[in-house]
C-alpha cells in the first residue's frame, strides 16, 4: 500500500491491520464491523457511492452503455481531485486484464474514487490481488467485484500456445501461464474456439475463486454485503457482456 493510501485511509486501515494479524476466522466479521464503524465517524467522500451490490452492477452497466454509445459524462478533474483528498469509497472493484485497450474507468464511464481496480495480464486472482480486494471490501465497504476478461486476450492466447506446444515463456511470464492454465485445461478438449472458451472459463474460475476466498470475501458474500460477478469486454464495440 502506498503512503498516500495509508495516510488517507489511516483509521480503518490501521484497524484492519491489527485485526489481520490476529488471523482468526472471526477476523472477517470484525473487519466488516470495523469498516462500518469507521464510516459512521467519517462522512464518505462520495455519498452517492454507497450502493447495494445490485445497484452497483446496474450503475456499472449504465456507465458502459454511455461509453459504448459515445455519450460519456464530462469530468471536472480538478474538483474531483480536491473532493477525494480526504478519503475514498469506491462503488465497485474490478479485476481486469492489464491490456492497454481495456481501461475500466473509461469502459464504465466512471470518475476518480468510483472504481477500485486491480489489473494483471489474464485477469486472474493472485494472493496480492485477493489481498487488495479484501482491503476494498473490508475497509472501503465495496459491494461488488467484477472480474473483467476481454476477447482476443493475448495473455490467454499465450497460455494456450505454451501449454499446447509445451514451451516455456521467457522471464517471469510462466507465472501468467500458471495462473491461466486451469481455465485452458478445462476447455482444451471441447473443440471450437478454444481462445474464446478459455477467456470465458478464466472469468468463471476467478469469480468462483473470489467467492470462496476465506475469510474476508467469502464472509462478505455470505452476509450479502458483496457480490462477485464476471463479464467480458468486446474490443470492437466496448460492450461488456456479463457471463455470471
Ligand atoms: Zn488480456
Amino acid at each position: 500500500m502506498c503512503e498516500t493510501c495509508r495516510r488517507n485511509s489511516s483509521p480503518p486501515f490501521e484497524f484492519s491491520r491489527r485485526r489481520l494479524l490476529v488471523g482468526a476466522a472471526s477476523t472477517a466479521g470484525l473487519l466488516l464491523a470495523g469498516a462500518a464503524r469507521a464510516k459512521e465517524t467519517k462522512p464518505p467522500a462520495k455519498p452517492q457511492n454507497i450502493l447495494s451490490p445490485d445497484a452497483s452492477l446496474e450503475r456499472l452497466l449504465k456507465g458502459n452503455t454511455r461509453y459504448v454509445e459515445g455519450v460519456s459524462l464530462r469530468h471536472d478533474f480538478k474538483h474531483e481531485r480536491e473532493a477525494l483528498a480526504g478519503g475514498q469509497n469506491p462503488y465497485a472493484a474490478i479485476l481486469s486484464c492489464a491490456d492497454s485497450r481495456i481501461a475500466p474507468e473509461y469502459a464504465f464511464d466512471s470518475a476518480r474514487g468510483d472504481l477500485f481496480v486491480c489489473r494483471v495480464a489474464g485477469n486472474f486472482a493472485t494472493a496480492e490481488t485477493i489481498a487488495s480486494l479484501e482491503y476494498a471490501v473490508a475497509v472501503l465497504a465495496v459491494p461488488l467485484i467484477l472480474v473483467l476478461g476481454h476477447d482476443s486476450c493475448g495473455a490467454v492466447d499465450a497460455a494456450i500456445k505454451s501449454l499446447k506446444d509445451n514451451t516455456t515463456l521467457p522471464g517471469h511470464m510462466p507465472s501468467l501461464v500458471d495462473g491461466i492454465a486451469p481455465a485452458v485445461k478445462a476447455v482444451s478438449q471441447q473443440g471450437g474456439d478454444t481462445l474464446a472458451k478459455a477467456i470465458r472459463q478464466n472469468v468463471l474460475d476467478n469469480v468462483a475463486k473470489l467467492n470462496a476466498a476465506t475469510p474476508i470475501l467469502s464472509a462478505a458474500v455470505e452476509q450479502h454485503k458483496l457480490k462477485v460477478v464476471g463479464g467480458i469486454y468486446g474490443l470492437k464495440d466496448g460492450r461488456v457482456d456479463m457471463v455470471i
